[in-house]
């Protein structure tokens, strides 16, 4: 299995995250990147650095203005007097009391402050001097390992960082900029005719439900813990089942906080099932370790050898799979749990 990293993805190092009203150092850092790297090196993966594809299969996901904010906003505020060093909102759009002004259709601030706030949901995103850099290499990382697929392989990785699925198609949010495994899943589209997304990192990947929520050609399926008393906190409910064309291609199964490893295991194969049933050529894992219950933004008691058993319900899929890195901060819990993980997958896949 090719394995797709690229080092400019440590080169965003926030120094900022706001936590129950203090400023934190972030969990998102980049030596997550490099501890994980080495464990999956040490399996016998070969780390390659992904080609650059350009900004076409980031177009296909994210719109062309926000990919412009993310690309510019860091020198446009450093103009601010006393700019902070990090572009960091203060206001927020609010929906609005009149359904008929969402602030979202109305007119785009074009002062740096308003922009800030309009394309970051949260204070969750400091963008520093080399973010861009950074998170356009780990979406290289994705578009690479989706290639891989599309040309003939059966399974590869991205190991992407900074993560990307609380990224909508114009706003960042919970440390993700651009969304990975929608970008990796739009480009399996191109081979493909339906792929399912299936996310077990702890947090409800609302950006990729949103991106993909009117579609058929995409399902995502997530189990997570239960928004109402854990981030995202506004989606990944049961009743969100997808609109439109996308009716029934959406699944959200939140757990409650404390359960462990057979509700964990449990709802990932209730995800699998549906996934199957709804008759997708290929799979995308959004894969955060950060259900483990070592991490410290867990809420879960999902033990390590939840992920081995995982790794081989997951390699048994007989779909090509693109498994793209999400969340997971115990550091620890992480250099082991990614590799675990991984090379369960792969002693599933190898031909019997
Ligand atoms: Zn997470």
């Amino acid at each position: 299995m090719k394995l797709f990293f690229d080092k400019s993805q440590l080169k965003h190092a926030p120094q900022q995250f706001m936590a129950a009203g203090k400023l934190v150092p972030p969990f998102e850092v980049p030596e997550r990147a490099e501890r994980m790297a080495a464990g999956l090196v040490s399996l016998g993966l070969e780390s390659l650095e992904p080609d650059d594809h350009g900004l076409d299969p980031i177009h296909a996901v994210h719109s062309d203005h926000y990919v412009e904010f993310l690309r510019t906003a860091h020198v446009r505020f450093q103009e601010l007097p006393n700019a902070g060093p990090e572009v960091f909102p203060n206001v927020h759009p609010q929906v609005s009391a009149y359904p008929d002004l969402s602030p979202r259709e109305r007119p785009r601030p074009s002062h740096i402050v308003g922009q800030a706030g309009w394309y970051m949901g949260d204070m969750a995103c400091a963008l520093g001097a080399e973010t861009w850099q950074a998170v356009y290499a780990s979406a290289q990382s994705a578009i690479a390992a989706a290639k891989t697929i599309t040309a003939g392989d059966d399974e590869a990785l991205a190991l992407c960082r900074p993560p990307g699925h609380h990224a909508y198609s114009d706003r960042a949010s919970g440390f993700c900029f651009l969304n990975n495994a929608a970008i990796a899943a739009e480009e399996l589209l191109k081979r493909f005719k339906r792929v399912g997304i299936i996310d077990f990192d702890t947090h409800h990947g609302d950006g990729t439900q949103a991106i993909f929520y009117r579609r058929s050609d995409v399902f995502y399926g997530s189990t997570h813990t239960d928004p109402r008393q854990y981030y995202p906190f506004y989606l990944g409910y049961a009743d969100e089942t997808g609109f439109g064309e996308g009716d029934k291609f959406n699944l959200n199964i939140p757990i409650a906080p404390g359960s462990s490893d057979e509700e964990f295991i449990d709802a990932n194969q209730q995800l699998i099932i549906a996934t199957l049933a709804s008759e997708v050529d290929a799979l995308v894992l959004s894969a955060g370790w950060d259900a483990h219950q070592d991490d410290p933004l867990s809420r879960l008691k999902v033990s390590t050898d939840a992920y081995r058993r995982l790794g081989r319900i997951y390699g048994e899929i007989p779909l090509p799979t693109v498994i793209v890195q999400e969340g997971g901060y115990s550091l620890t819990a992480i250099e082991s749990v990614a590799p675990i993980f991984v090379k369960e997958f792969l002693d599933e896949r190898k031909p019997q």
